[in-house]
C-alpha cells in the first residue's frame, strides 16, 4: 500500500477526550472515529488490525471444533419473551419497532436466536456435540461507555454456543473453549488469566472470565503469580481428548484467581508472600455453562440413544474483538506509539523512502516493495514528500514491527537500514539481505 494513496488520517495533537493510552493512540493513528457516543467507525488502519484479531479468533474456534455462521443484529422481541429476558434485560437493550409496529431489538447477545435455530433443525443426539459461533455486532446501551472501543455501546463479539446431550458432554465442550481461549489470546501476545466468575444471575454452574492485567483495567483482580509461567496448550492439542483437556482446565484453575466480585480474602492471604498479585485487569473473554436455562424455556431437545427426548445442555462463550484491539495496545506501547505484535500488526513492514523523487531511492524502494508484495507481505510504502523526521515519527506511532529505511547515502552503496520497532535496534545491510530477513 502506497501511503500517498492510502487513507490514514493521523492527528498531530493528542485528543483531549481520551483518558487512556490505547484510546489516545487509536485516535491519533486514525484507526477509529467516534460517530456518536460509544459508536465507532473503524478506519482502514484499525480495520486491518481488527481483521487480524478476528482471523486468529476464527482459526482457534475452528481448531476447537466450533462452526461459524452469521446471525442478524436485529432480532424479534418474541424470542426474548419466550426466554423471559425481554422484560428482564432492562435499559441496556435497544428496543425498536418496525413499520408494522412489531417489537424488535438490536441484539445484545444471541442465546435465544441460536436456541431457536437449534430447536427447529436438530432432532437427534447424533448431531451432538454442536458448537455454533459468529462474529457479529452487538448493542448494549451502557450507562458509561468509555475508553473508546474498550467499552462502547455498539461492539463486535465472537459468541459461540454449545449444545450437548449431557452435563459431562457440556463440560468437555466448556474445556474445549477454555483451551481455545488460552491459545487465542496468547497468539495476540497477551497472557489472559482465567478467573472464576459470578454465576448468580443465571444459577451456579461453571463460568470464567479471561482477564489480562493492565493498569488501566476496569476490574480489580487478585491472583497467584504462577500464572505467568503456565504453558499455553500447543497447536496440536487434541480437542477430542476428554482427559487431556480436563488436565489443561485443572492446571489453569489450580491456583487462586478472582475478580473483586468473587474475591475470597482468606484464600488470597493464604498465598505465600511475594507470590500474590493484586492488579487491575481487562475482561477480554467470558465463558459460561448454564445447563438447560434456555433449552428448557424454549423447548430445545433431542432424541437420545434411549429413544427418549432430552433437554440439551448449553454453554456460551464470548470474546470482544473490538475490546481486544485497545487491550493489546495497553499491553504493548511506548512513549512513541504502538508496538504491534507481528500477529496482529496492520502491516508486516513499513518502507520509508527518505527522499521521494530521488531516482536511486525511488528505484530501490520500488524493487523492495515489489519483491515483498510478490512474497505476500503487506508493506506500507511511505512514498510521500514529508520530511524524513516526520516519516520516522509516523512509523513509530503506528507501530508496524519492521521499518525499512531507504536514504540516498546508503542506497548509493546498495544498502538500506532495518529498524526493529520493539527494540529500536537498527542494522545496515544490502537490499537483498533486508528482503531475505523480512521474508524470514
Ligand atoms: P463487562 O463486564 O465488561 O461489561 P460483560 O460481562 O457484560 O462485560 P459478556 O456478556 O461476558 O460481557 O460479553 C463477552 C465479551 O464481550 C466480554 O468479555 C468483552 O470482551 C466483550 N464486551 C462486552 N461488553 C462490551 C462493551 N461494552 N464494549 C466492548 N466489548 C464488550
Ligand atoms: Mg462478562
Amino acid at each position: 500500500m502506497r501511503l500517498s494513496r492510502y487513507f490514514m488520517p493521523i492527528l498531530k495533537e493528542n485528543p483531549k477526550e481520551a483518558e487512556i493510552v490505547s484510546h489516545r493512540l487509536m485516535l491519533r493513528t486514525g484507526m477509529i472515529r467516534q460517530q456518536s457516543q460509544g459508536i465507532y467507525s473503524w478506519l482502514p488502519l484499525g480495520k486491518r488490525v481488527l481483521d487480524k484479531v478476528n482471523r486468529i479468533i476464527r482459526e482457534e474456534q475452528d481448531r476447537a471444533g466450533a462452526i461459524e455462521l452469521l446471525m442478524p443484529t436485529l432480532q424479534s422481541a418474541e424470542l426474548w419473551q419466550e426466554s423471559g429476558r425481554y422484560d428482564a434485560y432492562g435499559k441496556e437493550m435497544l428496543r425498536i419497532k418496525d413499520r408494522q409496529e412489531r417489537p424488535m431489538l438490536y441484539g445484545p447477545t444471541n442465546e435465544e436466536m441460536v436456541t431457536d435455530i437449534f430447536r427447529s433443525t436438530v432432532k437427534s443426539y447424533k448431531s451432538l456435540p454442536l458448537n455454533l459461533y459468529h462474529i457479529q455486532l452487538k448493542f448494549r446501551d451502557e450507562i458509561r461507555p468509555r475508553f473508546g472501543t474498550m467499552r462502547s455501546r455498539e461492539f463486535l463479539m465472537k459468541d459461540a454456543y454449545s449444545f450437548d446431550l449431557t452435563r459431562e458432554g457440556a463440560e468437555h465442550s466448556y474445556n474445549k473453549m477454555f483451551a481455545s481461549y488460552l491459545r487465542t489470546f496468547s497468539r495476540m501476545g497477551l497472557r489472559a488469566i482465567p478467573m472464576r466468575a459470578d454465576t448468580a444471575p443465571i444459577g451456579g454452574h461453571l463460568s470464567h472470565e479471561f482477564i489480562i492485567l493492565a493498569d488501566t483495567g476496569e476490574s480489580e483482580v487478585f491472583c497467584h503469580r504462577d500464572f505467568v509461567n503456565f504453558d499455553i496448550p500447543a497447536a496440536d492439542t487434541d480437542f477430542d481428548d476428554v482427559a487431556g483437556l480436563k488436565a489443561i482446565f485443572e492446571k489453569w484453575t489450580s491456583v487462586y484467581a478472582a475478580t473483586s466480585e468473587m474475591h475470597d480474602e482468606a484464600a488470597f492471604d493464604a498465598i505465600p508472600d511475594g507470590e500474590r498479585l493484586s492488579a487491575r485487569g481487562i475482561e477480554v473473554g467470558h465463558i459460561f455453562y448454564f445447563g438447560t436455562k434456555y433449552s428448557e424455556a424454549m423447548g430445545a431437545k433431542v432424541q437420545g440413544p434411549d429413544g427418549k427426548e432430552h433437554i440439551v445442555h448449553m454453554g456460551s462463550y464470548g470474546i470482544g474483538p473490538t475490546r481486544l484491539v485497545p487491550a493489546i495496545i495497553e499491553a504493548s506501547h511506548d512513549e512513541n506509539g504502538i508496538i504491534w505484535p507481528a500477529s496482529v500488526a496492520p502491516f508486516d513492514a513499513v518502507l520509508i523512502n527518505m527522499k521521494a523523487g530521488d531516482e536511486a531511492c525511488d528505484k530501490a524502494c520500488d524493487s523492495i516493495y515489489a519483491a515483498l508484495a510478490k512474497a505476500g507481505k503487506d508493506v506500507l510504502y511511505d512514498d510521500t514528500d514529508d520530511r524524513a523526521g516526520q516519516k520516522f515519527a509516523t512509523a513509530d506511532l503506528i507501530g508496524v514491527p519492521v521499518q525499512i529505511i531507504v536514504g540516498p547515502r546508503s542506497v548509493a552503496s546498495g544498502e538500506v537500514e532495518l529498524k526493529d520497532r520493539k527494540t529500536g535496534h537498527r542494522e545496515t545491510m544490502t537490499i537483498e539481505a533486508a528482503i531475505n530477513k523480512i521474508l524470514g
